[in-house]
């Protein structure tokens, strides 16, 4: 028994908490902090807050709420108790809600996780800790689904704790460092990678409830790991008070959740001499590679995989769809059988849906996604490798290269820029680099790509806009 209880998550995050408690957990741009005795009391007050209202093994709790400490509070008072967690993104509106509340068919429904706290606080701690299985369900992480319903990646208490313990080790935390956490708490990321190495290494975080460029700037001075999407390093690089200076005091800048352009790992290392380290992750497995924290950290490589992770190419060509196996990916879609089936191959492997290819040294490159695989006329057409030469043009910020409808070639390649400059004088140039069906037939110029919370470019909202372009 005693062995099952430590195979909740929380048991393990506690043996890992400083023994002197008064330590700090959280530290605010104010000068305030909250120490790891009160996240302590604070969780187990939420457990029996949880307990009180009902809420058991195996419950759901949804939760919509701004980012705060409080949530944080109640995420482990659900691994305390057994209870699955299960975060929305604050973007979502009431009518997608509406269909999460029918998936998960949760026991509480939180949108002000301070609320709850209040709630909580009155009542007697409760420290006791569900004597979970590593194989019983922690969170449920609804994927993005930009296309078809979202699907609820069920991740264990086994999951979570190999990946926090992979990453504490890869990544070198210790008690001293200081994380500066500035990303949302209902993805991935900011929730397991940020927080558990934090927790596992029972050191401090800067917490800031969103990205804002002076409150960054300032907690670098006073932190020595940030991890941020792409967009935190091209907006810190817009800003001129980032420099060398700022950040001399960090030991490790973390990138991912979106591809890291080769010219914004570049210009970080110009301007820091410090190299972003990229690595590779999804809400059904956490990550997946990384770039060594010691070794060389190659711009537009996602690293290799992580201790215990199994990786191949699918499809037998070079470059194909990536399979992976591990102690971190997650096992089911919350009542999808029929799409755990699709998803996973006869031998166990998740089928990623990423397209890449891996060196004979076992280094990982990441050519995009593959739904966003255009076919042109028949041939395949990669979007990334004209992404990357579009790229190196004069004006172009950034590109996003999609497939549209056409009548003769089924799907004709376009380009959309962020940046100024001539249509006619963009395909010129790309046709000299490229075969003339991997070419864009048309160029449009945009101020910026659309994104999500995550900083992903969202081609299927391209997609939607330029549907007509060869038809209209
Ligand atoms: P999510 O489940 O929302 O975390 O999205 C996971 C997806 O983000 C992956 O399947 C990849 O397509 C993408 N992704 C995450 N990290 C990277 C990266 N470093 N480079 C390229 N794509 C990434």
């Amino acid at each position: 028994m005693v062995g099952a209880m430590k195979q909740n998550l929380y048991a393990l995050l506690q043996s890992r908490f400083p023994a002197d408690r008064s330590r700090p957990c959280f530290l605010f741009p104010d000068g305030r902090s909250t120490s790891y005795g009160e996240l302590e009391l604070g969780v187990s007050c939420m457990a029996a807050h949880l307990r009180a209202t009902g809420v058991g093994p195996g419950d759901r709790v949804l939760v919509q709420a701004p980012k705060s400490t409080e949530m944080i509070m109640l995420y482990l008072a659900c691994l305390q108790t057994g209870a699955i967690f299960a975060p929305l993104n604050t973007a979502y509106t009431p009518a997608e809600v509406s269909y999460f509340v029918g998936d998960a068919e949760p026991a509480l429904i939180v949108t002000d996780a301070a609320a709850e706290m209040a709630a909580a606080s009155g009542l007697d701690p409760d420290p006791r800790i569900h004597e979970a299985r590593s194989g019983d369900t922690a969170s449920l992480i609804y994927t993005s689904g930009t296309t078809g319903r979202s699907k609820g990646a069920m991740l264990t208490h086994g999951n979570l704790a190999a990946n926090g313990l992979a990453l504490t080790e890869a990544w070198g935390f210790t008690g001293d460092d200081v994380l500066l956490h500035a990303l949302p708490v209902f993805h991935v990321h900011g929730l397991f990678v940020a927080l558990h190495c934090s927790l596992l290494s029972g050191s401090a975080m800067v917490w800031l409830g969103k990205y804002e460029d002076d409150p960054i700037i300032e907690g670098l001075a006073r932190s020595t790991v940030m991890m941020g999407v792409p967009t935190f390093y091209t907006r810190l690089l817009d800003n001129p008070r980032f420099t060398k200076e700022s950040a001399a005091h960090m030991r490790l800048f973390v990138c991912g959740s979106a591809p890291l352009l080769p010219s914004t790992f570049e210009a970080f290392e110009d301007r820091t001499g410090q190299r972003i380290l990229e690595r590779y992750g999804m809400s059904e497995a956490v990550i997946i590679t990384s770039n060594p924290l010691k070794g060389m950290r190659i711009a537009g490589s996602v690293g290799y995989p992580l201790p215990g992770v199994d990786l191949r190419i699918g499809g037998g060509e070079e470059t194909g769809v990536i399979q992976i196996k591990g102690p971190s990916v997650f096992s089911e879609y919350w009542r999808m059988p029929e799409k755990t089936r699709e998803e996973f191959t006869a031998d166990g492997y998740f089928i990623t849906g990423d397209v890449g290819r891996q060196d004979p040294d076992g280094r990982v490159w990441i050519s995009g996604r593959a739904k966003d695989l255009i076919i042109s006329g028949g041939y395949n057409v990669y979007p990334k490798e004209i992404e990357l030469i579009l790229d190196e043009m004069e004006g172009v910020t950034e590109s996003a290269v999609i497939g549209c409808p056409h009548k003769d070639f089924g799907e004709a390649v376009i380009a959309v820029i962020a940046g100024a400059g001539d249509e006619a004088a963009v395909i010129a140039a790309a046709r000299q680099q490229l075969a003339v069906f991997k070419a864009p037939k048309r160029v449009f110029f945009v101020d910026d790509l659309p994104r999500n919370a995550m900083g992903k470019v969202q081609k299927n909202v391209l997609r939607e806009a330029y549907k007509d372009v060869f038809s209209g």
